[in-house]
């Protein structure tokens, strides 16, 4: 396996001098799913921001595909499918024209043929033509991360996928990840849930304070540590 994205020493430093990433290192491995373990103001979003490029890092490098985020932003981000935590969608807009603007936005050609693949894959085909506002939260969901694939990213940032959503609508998330990983796409997910850590990652991190305190392979994890002992690394 080959490394798709490389974090070294990654800072991010907010107005005021608050500190919150202190020196992140991660390498993840194309077609890997990690899960990033952290509790509340841990730093998790920030880290999605600042690998992505929306949040300027204080200092440290990110390179996806060996492209830097900061030096060659375009190419990195090209790479890089971002599903945010708030479904921040066009109510009036349909499914198709959603995920269409999407690509469009990336500067890609018009390819209905995989539009019509990623909206199959997420079970959304049947809705194609309607609104976001007559569709489920689950849906808007799916709709989220139809739009973040849409330029052929080769690395998925899914920020807390299930927050806030129900037991059922969280078990469907998982089938949905694990789906995708079928496909190919490297999944990096931020989670508070060890379970969902547990149904989806092959290596979990922690991350605590902007550090990373761990990142292992879930068997070894698991097998090294009780889940009370991890859920005391997320109080
Ligand atoms: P949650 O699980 O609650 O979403 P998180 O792990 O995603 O939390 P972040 O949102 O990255 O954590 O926040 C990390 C820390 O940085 C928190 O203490 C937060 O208050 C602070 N922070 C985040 N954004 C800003 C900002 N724009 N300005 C100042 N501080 C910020």
């Amino acid at each position: 396996m080959s490394t798709i994205l490389s974090i070294s020493d990654l800072r991010k430093s907010y107005a005021g001098g608050f500190e919150a990433l202190k020196g992140v290192n991660l390498e993840i491995e194309e077609g890997e799913i990690l899960a990033l373990l952290g509790p509340n103001g841990a730093g998790k979003t920030t880290l999605i921001s600042t690998i992505c490029g929306i949040t300027t890092a204080t200092s440290g490098s990110v390179t996806v595909g060996g492209h830097c985020i900061e030096t060659e932003y375009r190419a990195a981000r090209a790479m890089i499918g971002l599903v945010p935590q708030e479904i921040n969608l066009e109510p009036f807009e349909t499914v198709l024209s959603t995920v269409r603007f999407s690509r469009g936005l990336f500067g890609k050609p018009k390819n209905e043929a995989l539009i019509e693949d990623i909206l199959k894959k997420l079970s959304l085909w049947d809705k194609r033509s309607s609104q976001i506002k007559e569709l489920s939260g689950g849906m808007k969901r799916r709709v989220l991360i139809a739009k973040a694939l849409s330029h052929e990213p080769r690395v998925l940032f899914l920020d807390e996928p299930t927050a806030g959503v129900d037991v059922e609508l969280r078990k469907d998330m998982w089938e949905v990840v694990r789906e995708l990983r079928e496909s190919g796409v490297t999944i990096i997910l931020t989670t508070h849930y060890i379970e969902e850590a547990e149904a989806m990652a092959d290596r979990v991190g922690v991350i605590a304070g902007g550090e990373i305190l761990l990142v292992e392979e879930k068997s070894d994890l698991m097998a090294r540590m009780g889940k009370k002992e991890l859920q005391v690394m997320l109080t």
